[in-house]
């Protein structure tokens, strides 16, 4: 019999089995009425876990990039200036997507692994004058977490509106929208959300949907007007059942069981769980003597981590080594460093057995290609670390 590998990529993450048990399940119409309150709970439960009592949630189809592109199309206008703070490959996204949409972007960036200081930013806010600014939280192309909270505050300071892409980071990292004064939070269903690829989320809070109220010209996008989505989000919210894009069904079904299980866990002890397990990954990924992209332990996210191989050229036989032990992790995904690192998740219901799994996994592909280590030092760091913490 062949089991199941273990999933340790940043995002599609393995999933529980109640969340599974809902894409399985008969679907039923859109508009059934256990299948409205589900939807309505949903929604409810998103203002929670976003912490945004305030806010708007939209549940839509589509991928994180489609959630980027509801924030963009919604928010911008042609000839907004938009600043993106760009810590890696989804900030090279954001940027692209705000232009198609008319903005004049500029980037505030840092070299690999770093990101830009608060005083950076800050300079730049003084000298470009955006309206608005997008932030990753966690770039998955190089593990480096911004610091939201601290960029909110300067958002705050200047009345600029801050977007934060979320997709690496909601229900993983700590994230306050109300509390941060953070205008919108994007992510989508497959990371630490916990459920399949396939649902693009988003919480606008009053002043995202103050800018979208106030746009002098249409959404130059038909999809993901939110003129469309938002009497749906209202009439679901209501327990009332409404049509325009047939919604995921299923995905929205299961969307609801991760939110009520993360609500269940507690967001505190949620946050509290994803550092513990990071902290043991990434004890063991130095105790084996493996360099991180992200230069320093304050930036490095939670819900990943990114080692670099200690032998380049020997590479591609580690992860294949790694999935022949039952643990899939990923190659590089940022240009310039792209195959000298690799990736490993960890998010969601991850945990320890997880990460000594995948760490049982690393030492023997090191040892299989002639890495000098002695077998078992990482298991045991990460085991020390969740044990003593
Ligand atoms: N932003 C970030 C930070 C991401 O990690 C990803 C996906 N890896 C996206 C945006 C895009 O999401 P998707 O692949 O679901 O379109």
């Amino acid at each position: 019999m062949k089991k199941q590998s273990l999933l340790m990529i940043p995002g599609p993450i393995a999933f529980d089995r109640d969340v599974l048990a809902e894409m399985g399940a008969p679907t039923r119409s859109h508009v059934a009425p256990d299948f409205i309150e589900e939807f309505g709970q949903a929604i409810e439960r998103m203002r929670k876990v976003f912490k945004s009592p305030d806010g708007q949630p939209f549940i839509v189809a589509g991928s994180g990039t489609l959630a980027m592109d509801l924030a963009g199309a919604n928010l911008v206008e042609a000839g907004d200036r938009v600043l993106v703070v760009n810590t890696g490959y989804f900030g090279d996204r954001f940027g692209k997507l705000l232009e198609r949409y008319g903005a004049v972007v500029e980037h505030v960036k840092a070299e690999v692994g770093s990101r830009p200081s608060l005083q950076a930013i800050e300079e730049k806010i003084i000298k470009f004058k955006p309206v608005m600014m997008t932030v990753t939280h966690v770039d998955t192309s190089t593990g480096v977490i911004t610091d939201a909270k601290g960029i909110a505050a300067l958002a705050r300071k200047h009345d600029v509106i801050m977007i934060l892409d979320g997709v690496c980071s909601v229900a993983g990292e700590e994230i306050d929208m109300v509390g941060d004064g953070i205008d919108l939070v994007l992510t989508a269903s497959q990371k630490a959300v916990g459920v399949p690829p396939g649902l693009a989320l988003l919480v606008a809070g009053p002043r995202a949907m103050a800018k979208f109220n106030n746009r002098k010209s249409p959404v130059p996008n038909f999809y993901a007007d939110w003129a469309n989505w938002l009497p749906i989000m209202q009439a679901y919210e209501n327990r009332k059942g409404a049509y325009f894009g047939t919604p995921a069904v299923n995905l929205v079904s299961a969307l609801n069981v991760s939110l009520k299980q993360i609500l269940e866990e507690g967001l505190d002890e949620r946050m509290q769980r994803h550092v513990i397990i990071s902290q043991s990954c990434k004890k063991a990924l130095t105790a084996l003597g493996l360099k991180q992209v992200p230069v320093s332990t304050e930036f490095a996210a939670h819900t990943m981590s990114a080692p670099y191989y200690p032998d380049p050229a020997r590479s591609g036989e580690l992860l294949k080594i790694m999935k022949e032990e039952g643990v899939v992790t990923a190659g590089g995904l940022h240009a310039q460093i792209k195959d000298l690192y690799f990736r490993i998740g960890h998010m969601g219901f991850v945990d320890i057995g997880d990460v000594l799994k995948t760490i049982a996994a690393l030492e023997t592909a090191l040892y299989k290609t002639g890495y000098n280590f002695e077998p078992g030092t990482g298991v045991a760091a990460a085991l020390k670390e969740y044990l003593m913490d």
